[in-house]
C-alpha cells in the first residue's frame, strides 16, 4: 500500500511542477503585450515622424522643380521681352505679347505653387520638431517600465529552463504507466489531471463516484479515472485509510 501513495506523490510532485510552468508560461506570454501597451504612444510618435519627414522630403523635391521651371520661365520671358523691340509686323507683335501673358501667368502658377510648398515645408519642420520633444519626453517616462519587462521576461525565461530541467528529473521518477496516463490527460488539455477527491465525488465535475471506487481511493492510495469527466482522482493523505484499516 505504502508503494501505491509513494508512486501517486511523485506524480503529484510533477504535476505541481507543471502547474508552475503553466503559471510561468502565462505570464511570460503577457509581457510583449504589457511591453506594446507601454511603448504605444511612443510607436504612435515614431510612425508620425516617418510619415511627416517622408512628407517634408517630397515637398522639397517638388519646391526645387518648380523653382526650376520659374527659372526656365523667367528665362523665356525675358527673351520675349527683347524680342518685342525686334518684330516689324503687328500679327507677330501681338503673338509676342501673348506669348509674354502666357508666360506670366505661368510663372505667377509657379510662383504660388513654391509659396503652398514653402508653407508646408514650415509646417512640417515644426511638426517634427515637436514630435522629437514628445518623444525623447515619452521615452524617458517608458525607459524604466520598460527595463522592468525586459528583465522579468529574463528572469521568467530563466526560471522556466529551470523549472523546466527539474520536471525531467522528477518524471523520470514517476511509474511509466501512471506518468503515461497522466500525460495523455495533460496534453488533451485535461489539467489538472489529478484531483483530489472531495467526499465522495470528483473535486474537478463533483459527480459523485461509486462507494466501490471510493473505498479503493481512500484505502489503496490508487488513482481512479472519474466515469464523468475523465480526471484522475486520489485521496488526500488526510482522507487515506492507514495501511493497518485496511481489510479491518
Ligand atoms: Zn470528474
Amino acid at each position: 500500500m505504502g508503494n501505491g501513495s509513494e508512486k501517486l506523490e511523485r506524480l503529484l510532485a510533477v504535476q505541481e511542477i507543471d502547474m508552475e510552468i503553466v503559471e510561468l508560461e502565462k505570464r511570460r506570454e503577457e509581457l510583449p503585450a504589457r511591453r506594446a501597451e507601454v511603448a504605444g504612444e511612443i510607436t504612435a510618435l515614431e510612425t508620425e515622424r516617418e510619415t511627416a519627414t517622408e512628407e517634408l522630403e517630397r515637398n522639397r523635391l517638388e519646391r526645387r522643380h518648380r523653382e526650376s521651371e520659374a527659372e526656365t520661365a523667367r528665362g523665356k520671358l525675358a527673351k520675349y521681352e527683347r524680342q518685342l523691340n525686334e518684330v516689324k509686323t503687328n500679327v507677330a507683335y501681338s503673338a509676342l505679347l501673348s506669348e509674354i501673358r502666357g508666360t506670366k501667368e505661368e510663372i505667377s502658377g509657379l510662383d504660388d505653387e513654391i509659396l503652398d510648398r514653402m508653407e508646408r515645408i514650415e509646417t512640417l519642420e515644426r511638426r517634427i520638431e515637436e514630435v522629437d520633444g514628445a518623444l525623447e519626453e515619452k521615452r524617458e517616462a517608458a525607459r524604466d517600465e520598460l527595463e522592468a519587462i525586459d528583465a522579468q521576461a529574463v528572469e521568467v525565461d530563466r526560471r522556466l529552463t529551470d523549472v523546466r530541467a527539474r520536471r525531467e528529473t522528477k518524471a523520470a521518477e514517476v511509474d511509466r504507466r501512471l506518468y503515461e496516463l497522466y500525460d495523455r490527460l495533460r496534453r488533451k488539455r485535461r489539467f489538472p489531471a489529478l484531483v483530489p477527491l472531495k467526499g465522495q465525488a470528483c473535486s474537478a465535475c463533483f459527480a459523485r463516484m461509486p462507494p466501490q471506487v471510493v473505498q479503493e481511493i481512500k484505502h489503496g492510495g490508487a488513482l481512479h479515472p472519474c466515469e464523468h469527466c475523465g480526471v484522475l482522482v486520489y485521496a488526500e493523505p488526510s482522507e487515506r485509510a492507514q495501511p493497518a484499516d485496511v481489510g479491518s
